[in-house]
């Protein structure tokens, strides 16, 4: 039988305008054919084991022809996979979302549509400028700056199937996508066609987005403006008495990290608190994973012999938590712990553990194993076990052997090679900073580039602490920045600490 395929919105850009329905979609799909104008943290919650395929166009590159996406999609579903095709904005607007779902009906495969907030009323909402107001705008049109999504010379050309006279005299805003370039064509056209030169326009670019910018002028001026101020795409352009709103109910206040860009580098899993409390303080977050974490299989684990049970990271709290079985209490009931010390390598894991009613007795200061060693030294211990990753330093373990205790290490994961996608490689070149969270994403991520330098020269390297940094400097990369309390918050701290020294120097 064949599997279905959801035709779904990913909404304008900011990862918080993702649907329920798309967000639970995401999360169980086999497949995902995704586009370029999507949140980068959409994919953060598919399937450690799903199919990302990225089928929009890179950068100004060619695009994926749109019959191979459908050939793709066809094939996908028909092998009986659950397919999610991942869209920009809403799918049914300027999405080719229709012409999918016509190729899909026609070779019987079903589908589920899934809208999306799309991209024309998201931005012009983020810039102040609701789309219709009483009195102001009765009626709202939907326009594409382009006759066709790939075609160059759209304006006038054989493609000008827009009837830009018809559209002047609309009664109401129009709101334009696409065509930021074409701006002056199409502003002269809706001036020739009797549109007032003195109507207020608008154009929002990267609405919704940590980079979000709106440029007001007039329909006259509106080009001119644009083209000043280097707008980019994507862009909207509104047109109509309600942009004059703009600067009144602009709401969107700036954060101290506005117009940054950050690389986040650690497994996606683990990747969204760090990526949304950047993007909380106004960073562009590019998501370039370079590890994943798989949890390696095991039986059951007994914690009754152990007086001390020291957990290495919150991944180990999880797989601990997987296998906890002392023949009384169920399986993963935090009652078979009650006897034992707990400790936590720092606060990620001291949280994690809360999560699960936990409230780990020892959490160092500083966060290294050495620490940790430190924390522990007048803690009488008979017999530990130290739940962690299977490569890990020996740090803790040696510790306590030599202190005369019996250890068992209990390796619950691995972390493995994540590739760097062409997208992710691209955005690596020119980012601001890149952060390091640990030493395994420090190697995975110099195999990642190839043997090509994927940073450049003023790309700041952030590390969140000496152990990483020093892995760093033996892969000729020499850290910038590094966190004095060695955990994301310390991480986030230094980097604010630097992105104001930069801003105070005139960046
Ligand atoms: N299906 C999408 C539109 C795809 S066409 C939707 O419903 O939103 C792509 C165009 O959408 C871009 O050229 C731009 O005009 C607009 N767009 C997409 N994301 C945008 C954003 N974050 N800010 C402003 N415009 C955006």
């Amino acid at each position: 039988m064949s599997g279905r395929v959801y035709l779904v919105g990913a909404g304008p850009g900011n990862p918080g305008l993702l649907t329920a329905r798309a967000l639970e979609l995401i999360a169980a799909a086999d497949v995902i054919l995704y586009d370029r104008l999507i949140p980068d943290a959409a994919l953060d919650g598919a399937r450690a084991d799903a199919e990302l395929l990225f089928v929009g166009k890179e950068g100004g590159g060619a695009s994926v022809p749109q019959e191979q996406t459908e050939a793709l999609m066809l094939a996908r579903a028909q092998a009986g996979q659950t397919v999610v095709r991942l869209k920009g904005g809403d799918p049914f607007v300027f999405g080719r979302g229709g012409e999918e779902a016509l190729t899909l009906r026609a070779a019987g495969i079903p589908f589920e549509v899934v809208p999306g907030v799309t991209a024309g009323v998201a931005a012009s909402a983020y810039a102040g400028i609701p789309v219709t107001h009483r009195g102001l705008a009765s009626a709202v049109a939907l326009v594409t700056g382009h006759a066709r999504e790939d075609a160059v010379e759209a304006i006038g050309g054989e493609e000008g199937a827009i009837d830009w006279p018809a559209l002047a005299c609309f009664p109401g805003t129009l709101v334009l996508y696409m065509g930021v370039r074409q701006l002056p064509q199409i502003t002269a056209a809706l001036i020739a066609a009797g549109r007032p030169r003195s109507q207020p326009a608008a154009v929002v670019e990267a609405g919704t987005l940590p980079a979000q910018r709106t440029v007001t002028a007039t329909l006259e001026t509106i080009a001119a403006v644009a083209a000043t101020e280097g707008v980019r795409p994507p862009a909207i352009t509104i047109v109509g008495p309600v942009a004059s709103l703009a600067p009144e109910l602009a709401w969107l206040a700036p954060g101290p990290l506005t117009g940054l860009s950050v690389a986040v580098t650690r497994a996606r899993a683990q990747a969204s608190g760090l990526a949304r409390r950047l993007q909380e303080l106004g960073a562009r977050v590019i998501q370039a994973p370079v590890i994943r974490v798989e949890e390696l299989p095991g039986p059951a684990l007994d914690p009754s012999p152990y007086d001390l049970i020291c957990l290495a990271s919150p991944n180990a709290v999880a797989g601990l938590f997987e296998r906890l079985d002392d023949g009384t209490h169920p399986r993963g009931d935090t009652r078979s712990l009650a006897h034992a010390k707990i400790a936590a390598i720092g606060p990620g894991t001291a949280r994690a553990l809360v999560a699960r009613g936990v409230i780990a007795d020892v959490v160092p200061e500083r966060f290294v194993a050495e620490s940790l060693v430190q924390a522990l030294a007048e803690l009488p211990v008979r017999r530990a076990l130290v739940a962690r990753a299977g490569e890990a330093r020996d740090v803790l373990p040696d510790a306590l052997r030599a202190r005369g205790a019996e250890v068992d290490v209990l390796a619950l994961y691995e972390t493995v090679a994540e590739p760097l996608s062409p997208r992710a490689l691209q955005a690596l070149r020119a980012t601001d900073y890149v952060t390091f969270t640990s030493s395994s994403t420090v190697r995975f991520f110099v195999q990642a580039a190839g043997g090509e330098p994927a940073l450049a020269q003023s790309t700041r390297i952030v590390s969140i602490g000496p152990i990483t940094s020093q892995t760093l400097r033996e892969h000729g990369l020499e850290p910038d920045i590094e966190a004095a309390t060695y955990d994301v918050e310390g991480m986030i701290a230094a980097l604010l600490a630097d992105a104001a020294a930069r801003a105070s120097n005139g960046r």
